[in-house]
């Protein structure tokens, strides 16, 4: 590698004029404006489940949502009334399928003729459209109109949420963020999620790579195995992802010295295995395809998701759905022997993708001291056997939380990143690498890697280019990613052309060709004539199909509407609801305040009835109104109850005030 490699060390802390290291957001953003407040947030934003925490004095909490739960599913359904974010989203899939998103994951920063696209679009319940271009939409109905939006924006929605829950937590506002992806996410999905964070008003310090960041809780959570050089094999295996990570620690420094992985397998193929096996079943016992409706289909994959998660304590589940298709009942029991042989090959093929980890890592199975279990596809029995097999009879680290290593690890690298010192977080360095060779076509469509595969990042390389005619006045320089020698099997990322070369023969001129990686594994190219300085920079997000500036300040516009109208909307359910309390509370008053004279407990307790009747058939007026309505009933009743109050016994203002609260 070339000479100007430097290493990613976490505790440094912000550079210079005290700012961290900062990821590349293209528009204000709210974050920006407001003055941040609260400690920043580590967000793993996965597939299935998102999860975050923070780490404050050297302690990490993984949050819980307001259902209780540390983990949120990454899901957004819309109704006719409103928005729904996390459990209350995954609750109602099964009434509206085609209007709750989930798994955008798996589109995220990727393009429509994407084969991972195409070969998914028939297992969405939602409709995955081409937007223009081959920018990727998602179509549902909200409140009875039909609405198309990016993946980014549904991601937006999701951490949105996460930021709220942790504000909730924490009783400030949450601004920074660092946010975890897979290894293999291209410089695309990158940048598309820092897009989705700056959306949700949050500023994106980094984006890290999730085996870094779960390598980054288990050095924390085992500091005794500091001393001497561990090689650490991440396996990690969540619901639409799957990710491997050979990391070497020595001394508390951290190492990637291999990263591979499938972007497309997880729990949630496992899943649909499932669900086809019992789709199979179905009609084999009720000649009944539940496949022809979406919601059966999604009714039933729900069930199946529970189903293979008992499975993982139990030997057997029941799947139990009424009704579940042209009014059939649908009752079945699943082995964990039936389970695990429906999923042998897929569950055998991770393997492959260890073999391949080890073998970049260049080490032997016998080398690695620990393998580390993360995401909760790995709480399934035969993936841990076949992992303890494959290293024969290895025990498997399960220390960390398998669903919350990776936000664990964000939030000390957030905490880092804001420079916080802490003692059990100093001596933490790591190098995180590149996931993809880097390069440019030349002669004969050959793949020319500037940049290799599992490179320490941030990285800055160079190539000298020259002209292959004479008097040739421009260069144009093809940018492609992948492995193959042939640039037609590897992906084109952007072209920059070089204008304006001065006059010489061929390969006189000297181009300087520069691919700069950042901390976020975001590609610059740039191009510059040596003798002259002419130079030209290729903007790849911009080739990309990325939103653009315009389209991003109007997301970031509705989103903030969206908050809005979903505070007003929960302001005026809170106003509704104080007017109710307000009303049961007098009447509690009227009936059992026995200093009341007859007349005065029966005018109240009839304003009261009067109320609760308008409220029935007012259940969305403005918030105004509820308020002026309560105000009017307090001001009456509280003033019968004063005055008709009995000599000597009238509740004092104070009094009767404070019964209402
Ligand atoms: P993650 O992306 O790490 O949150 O993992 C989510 C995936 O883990 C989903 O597909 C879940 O169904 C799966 N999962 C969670 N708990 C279990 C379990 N006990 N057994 C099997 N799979 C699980």
């Amino acid at each position: 590698m070339g000479a100007d490699l430097s290493h990613e060390k976490v505790q440094d802390t912000p550079a210079g004029d005290g700012s961290p290291p900062q990821s590349t957001p293209r528009f204000k953003t709210a974050a920006a404006r407001i003055r941040p407040k609260g400690p920043a947030v580590g967000i793993d934003l996965g597939t299935t489940y998102s999860c975050v925490a923070v780490c404050q004095r050297g302690k990490v909490d993984i949050i819980a949502n307001n259902y209780g739960s540390r983990t949120t599913p990454s899901c957004v359904a819309f109704t006719d009334r409103e928005r729904l974010v996390g459990e209350p989203a995954e609750m109602q899939v099964g009434l509206s399928p085609e209007n709750t998103v989930f798994g955008v994951k798996r589109l995220i920063g990727r393009r429509y003729e994407d084969s991972l696209v195409q070969s998914d679009l028939s297992h969405w319940p939602f409709q995955v459209v081409d937007g223009g271009s081959g920018v990727i939409k998602v179509q549902v109905l909200y409140k009875g109109m039909e609405k198309s939006f990016y993946p980014e924006e549904i991601s937006a929605m999701v951490l949105s949420k996460l930021k709220q829950v942790a504000e909730a937590h924490l009783g400030r506002p949450v601004t920074q963020a660092v946010i975890t992806v897979p290894a293999y996410f291209s410089d695309a999905q990158r940048q598309a999620t820092i897009d989705a964070g700056a959306i949700a008003g949050l500023q994106v310090l980094r984006v890290i790579n999730e085996p870094s960041a779960a390598a980054i809780a288990y050095g924390l959570n085992d500091s005794s195995q500091r001393k001497r050089k561990r090689n650490i094999l991440i396996f990690d295996l969540g619901g639409g992802t799957f990710d491997i990570s050979v990391l070497t620690v020595q001394d508390g420094i951290f190492e990637v010295v291999a990263t591979t992985g499938d972007t497309h397998l997880g729990g949630e193929d496992f899943d649909r295995r499932l669900v086809d096996h019992l789709t199979q079943e179905f009609k084999r016992k009720h000649k009944e395809d539940l496949s022809q409706s979406k919601k059966a289909k999604q009714r039933l994959k729900v069930a199946c998701e529970k189903a293979k998660r008992t499975l993982s304590s139990n030997v057997t589940a029941i799947i139990s759905i009424d009704s579940l298709y042209k009014g059939v009942d649908f009752h079945t029991t699943v082995t964990r022997a039936n389970f695990e042989d429906l999923c042998s090959d897929l569950f055998q093929a991770t393997l492959h993708h260890v073999e391949r980890a080890l073998e970049e890592a260049g080490i032997k199975k016998s080398q690695v001291d620990d393998i580390v279990l993360v995401g909760g596809s790995t709480r399934i029995p035969a993936i841990q056997r076949l992992l303890s097999q494959f290293f024969d009879g290895q025990d498997l680290c399960k220390a960390i939380n398998p669903d919350e290593a990776v936000a664990h690890g964000a939030a000390i690298q957030a905490a880092i990143l804001t420079g916080h010192r802490y003692q059990n977080l100093q001596n933490l360095l790591l190098l995180d690498m590149t996931p993809v060779s880097l390069g440019l076509e030349t002669v004969g469509g050959v793949m020319d890697v500037v940049v290799k595969r599992n490179s320490p990042i941030p990285t800055k390389e160079t190539r000298n280019f020259s002209t292959t005619e004479d008097n040739q006045n421009s260069l144009f320089l093809q940018v492609y990613e992948g492995e193959r020698t042939l640039t037609k099997h590897n992906r084109l990322l952007g072209t920059i052309t070089l204008n304006g070369l001065q006059p010489a023969q061929r390969c006189m001129p000297v181009i300087v060709v520069t691919f700069h990686i950042d901390y976020n594994n975001i590609l610059t190219v740039s191009a510059m004539e040596r003798c002259t300085g002419n130079h030209n920079q290729l903007t790849i997000t911009d080739t990309r199909g990325r939103l653009d500036r315009e389209e991003m300040e109007r997301i970031v516009h509705e989103e903030e509407e969206y908050r809005a109208q979903e505070k007003a909307e929960q302001e005026k359910v809170e106003a509704l609801n104080s007017l109710e309390s307000s009303t049961l509370q007098l009447k509690r008053v009227a009936v059992e305040e026995k200093t009341l004279d007859d007349r005065a407990k029966r005018r109240v307790l009839e304003m009261c009835e009067e109320t609760a009747a308008w409220m029935e058939g007012n259940q969305r007026a403005p918030k105004k109104e509820y308020e002026e309505r309560k105000r009017e009933l307090e001001d009456v009743c509280y003033s019968i109850i004063t005055y008709f109050s009995m000599d000597g016994e009238k509740p004092s203002e104070e009094e009767g005030r404070k019964s209402k609260a």
